[in-house]
């Protein structure tokens, strides 16, 4: 099995034992363990990942050898209990999250991020009330505004930071939502391309999925022309010294 090789894990463990972005920092994650994850998507490392500053638990699921990798398809998933895990047919992260992993799960690498963010970042209990107030004809996004919270909070920092922990050089962004493509931008992530990723509506979800595409821009259609994405050199995180000491060892 190809995967990140033994020697570089040890490695990854060592240097993550002693990473601290220090007190100012509002996301701090430490590699905790890295094992072998099988599945039925295809052969998978599993690394857990500790935030130093909120105490959330997060993984990432590679597949072959992401270490150092250049344009490596990555899918940023946010933990959706009833969606991943009970079946819902009101969202499509369970599909999503399938079909992400069977996608890279077939090519030579790549990495799927799961962050423990239930709901956008509202949390599951949260996002119920949300949904009940949908069943009384709100949609997702007006009942998000209800509750008083924005309609995205989910957190980039985490996923850049997540990326510049496992050294990923540059990405290919898995994803129909151009807001995501910038936001990992604006993080520092250089990201070369994107690879759409769509999945068939249902009788329950086709609002829900019709009123991302009008009110947050999602790229749905197939045929939608490919955004222009602007250069950044390295996934820097000014606080996170091995990553600056990785983005000097290239330049020199
Ligand atoms: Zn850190
Ligand atoms: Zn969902």
């Amino acid at each position: 099995m190809t995967g990140i090789p033994k020697a570089i894990v040890e490695k990854l463990l060592k240097e993550n034992k002693a990473h601290d972005c220090g007190k100012t920092a509002e996301v701090c994650v430490r590699i905790i363990a890295i094992a072998e994850l099988p599945t039925i998507y295809g052969d998978y490392q599993v690394i857990a990942f500790e935030n130093n500053v909120d105490g959330r638990e997060h993984a990432a699921l590679a597949h072959g050898d992401i270490y150092e990798g250049e344009e490596v398809p990555v899918r940023l998933h946010s933990e959706c209990l009833t969606g991943d895990t009970l079946g819902s047919l009101r969202c499509d992260c369970g599909e999503q999250l399938q079909q992400s992993l069977k996608e890279i799960g077939a090519m030579p690498a790549g990495v799927v991020l799961y962050m423990r963010q239930e709901g956008r970042g509202i949390g599951f209990v949260n996002k119920i009330r949300a949904y009940q107030l949908q069943d009384y004809g709100y949609d997702t996004f007006q009942a998000n505004e209800v509750l008083g919270f924005k309609p995205d909070e989910r957190d980039y920092d985490l996923a850049a930071h997540m990326l510049g922990s496992l050294h990923v050089r540059s990405v290919k962004l898995m994803t129909n939502n151009p807001e995501k493509i910038r936001d990992l931008q604006s993080h520092g992530v250089k990201i070369t391309g994107r690879i759409p990723l769509i999945t068939e509506p249902n009788q329950y979800n086709q609002f829900y999925l019709e009123t991302k595409k009008l009110k947050a821009g999602h790229l749905l259609d197939k045929n939608v022309p490919e955004v222009i994405l602007e250069h950044q050199n390295e996934i820097i995180d000014p606080n996170h010294s091995a990553r600056t000491r990785h983005a000097r060892d290239d330049s020199a």
